[in-house]
């Protein structure tokens, strides 16, 4: 099952300072961004390129371009942090939503919302920050998959093995992309050591 650890220096850093309880909203933010930024940038390292020819201004040179428009899918609330800075990147993606929200005593993900642009043939990348039972992540590749899209990409800030091995099992052709892979769930299917609720820090809500 395609599973990416990055192992990356500076990734690293700014998961250290995402992770610490002392990280007030406003720095939490911004480092959510800049994360994604690096998780993105791993996670369209194969996708298909055009030969694209230009004008430097030196010379002519081919270049490459993205062969297909991207769709971005934040699941609804905490991935929402991710969409600003992926757009940053893939200014001209498409953008559907999956609503999910985790019954906090049985830790079952529920679906509220859902709103995909036309996913045929697309490739599909679902923004999900924590990666803990894989309950939510595992619903909303299905609604993309039935919607038709021919690959799927997770980027995560953090991955649990238990979410790992039930999307794999589940979706074998799915990519996942997390910073880390972290211990374990704890009794209420936190991530351990993780970074608690991801929602609640980015938006201050208890
Ligand atoms: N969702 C979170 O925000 N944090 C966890 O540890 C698990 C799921």
């Amino acid at each position: 099952m395609p599973f990416t650890a990055l192992n990356h220096a500076l990734a690293d850093h700014i998961l250290t300072q995402l992770r610490d309880e002392n990280t007030q909203q406003d720095r939490f933010r911004f480092l959510t961004r800049s994360l994604t930024h690096i998780l993105l940038t791993e996670a369209t390292r194969n996708l298909p390129v055009t030969p694209h020819t230009i004008r430097t201004p030196m010379e002519n040179m081919e270049g490459a371009i993205l062969s297909t428009q991207l769709t971005l899918i934040p699941v609804l609330r905490a991935g929402l942090g991710m969409l600003d800075a992926a757009l940053e990147m893939l200014p001209d993606a498409a953008v559907g939503y999956v609503g999910m929200e985790r019954d906090e005593t049985t830790a079952i993900a529920r679906s509220y919302y859902c709103k995909l642009p036309p996913l045929q043939g697309k490739t599909a990348i679902l923004l999900d920050p924590m990666l803990a039972t894989g309950g939510s992540a595992s619903h909303a590749a299905e609604r993309l998959y039935d919607a038709g899209a021919s690959t799927v990409l997770l980027i995560c800030i953090v991955a649990a093995p238990q979410g790992v091995e039930k999307l794999g099992t589940a979706f074998p052709n799915l990519q996942i992309i997390s910073a880390a892979l972290d211990r374990q769930l704890d009794g209420r299917s936190y991530i351990l050591p993780g970074l608690g609720d991801f929602g609640n820090r980015l938006y201050g809500t208890l």
